[in-house]
């Protein structure tokens, strides 16, 4: 697998034999065995069935950074003043920081600069970087329309996360490895341990949702497959599905999607980064941020 390149920031960068799709990329390399091991790590963490998807999605996930913490279940990192300490943490830094506003529009300013549009209010800026859901881009007037194109074909994964209460905490985390393969939608794929006091806690339980399914019937699959791995949670604390893994095609990534997007930084001073730029992942999205500012600011 030489392809240094996959390490690097991006994917515009990236040779063309990764646009194909990830079972080819491995049957022409006789890799099926590792591509076993791609497939069960990255279906657990909500990227759907890759044997389709482009190999450069399917690399740069498993890149030599992020595999560890998910085979051997270590590097858990938790927050404990809560994320909002994050924010606290950014308002140190950034000048007025604005909260709970969704960005409806973004215009642009005769000569200059561009406005940002909320419900609540607007106000003007030189430059903005866009880091959620892209695809929002394709309604805000001041982006051009080659990315609006591109942003149009972004696709997500559906991942669901429940949270049990418990009293008695498994040992361990863990995965179902059977639920690891194709045509196990609906199952659980793993489950992630929170100790809480006297013994019991919290149990996160992560699972790939059929679509149209009734939330009932998700959640009494869900409940016999912990039955049959003897665990035992008592009530549903909490629920959600996610939309996971922004991803566009390999025909698309073929065309240039990525080198467009990046001939397109700095225009109108709109910039791009996010997950969709460089991996579903925390790590990625900082390695991306960390790269705009290094190029452009
Ligand atoms: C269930 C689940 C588990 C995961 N587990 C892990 C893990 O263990 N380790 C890991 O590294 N990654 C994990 N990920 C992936 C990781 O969370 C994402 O890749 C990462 O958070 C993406 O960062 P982002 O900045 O691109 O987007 P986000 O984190 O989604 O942030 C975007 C923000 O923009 C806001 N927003 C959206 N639209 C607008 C708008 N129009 N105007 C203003 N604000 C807007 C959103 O409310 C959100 O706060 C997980 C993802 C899911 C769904």
């Amino acid at each position: 697998m030489d392809n240094p390149e996959i390490r690097q920031p991006g994917y515009a960068g990236l040779r063309e034999d990764l646009w194909q799709p990830f079972q080819d990329w491995c049957r022409e390399r006789g890799l099926e065995t590792v591509s076993h091991i791609h497939e069960q790590i990255l279906m657990s963490s909500g990227y759907g069935e890759i044997r389709q998807l482009p190999a450069a999605y399917v690399l740069k996930a498993m890149n030599a950074g992020n595999i560890g913490p998910y085979v051997e279940m270590t590097g858990k990192m938790v927050i404990p003043e809560g994320t909002q300490s994050l924010v606290q943490r950014l308002s140190e830094k950034a000048r007025q920081v604005r909260l709970c506003q969704r960005v409806e529009d973004c215009r642009l300013l005769p000569g200059s600069g561009v406005r940002l549009i909320t419900q609540q209010e607007s106000a003007e800026y030189d430059r903005v970087i866009f880091t959620a859901g892209l695809e929002q881009l394709c309604g805000m007037e001041a982006v051009p329309e080659e990315l609006k194109e591109i942003f149009s074909h972004i696709r997500y994964q559906q991942y669901a996360v429940y949270l049990f209460w418990t009293s008695q905490l498994p040992p361990t985390d863990g995965y179902l490895m059977e639920n690891l393969v194709p045509g196990r939608q609906g199952h659980v794929m793993k489950w992630v341990c929170h100790k809480g006091e006297k013994g019991g806690g919290v149990v996160a339980v992560y699972v790939s949702p059929r679509a149209e399914e009734p939330p009932r019937q998700r959640l009494e699959r869900i409940r016999e497959d912990l039955k049959k791995v003897g665990m035992s949670v008592d009530g549903l604390a909490a629920w959600r599905t996610w939309r996971h893994f922004p991803h566009v095609d390999g025909d698309l990534l073929r065309r240039g999607c990525y080198r467009v997007i990046q001939e397109n930084q700095g225009r109108h001073g709109l910039y791009y980064g996010g997950e969709f730029l460089n991996g579903a992942d925390v790590e990625s999205c900082i390695a991306w941020s960390r790269e705009l500012s290094e190029v452009y600011f």
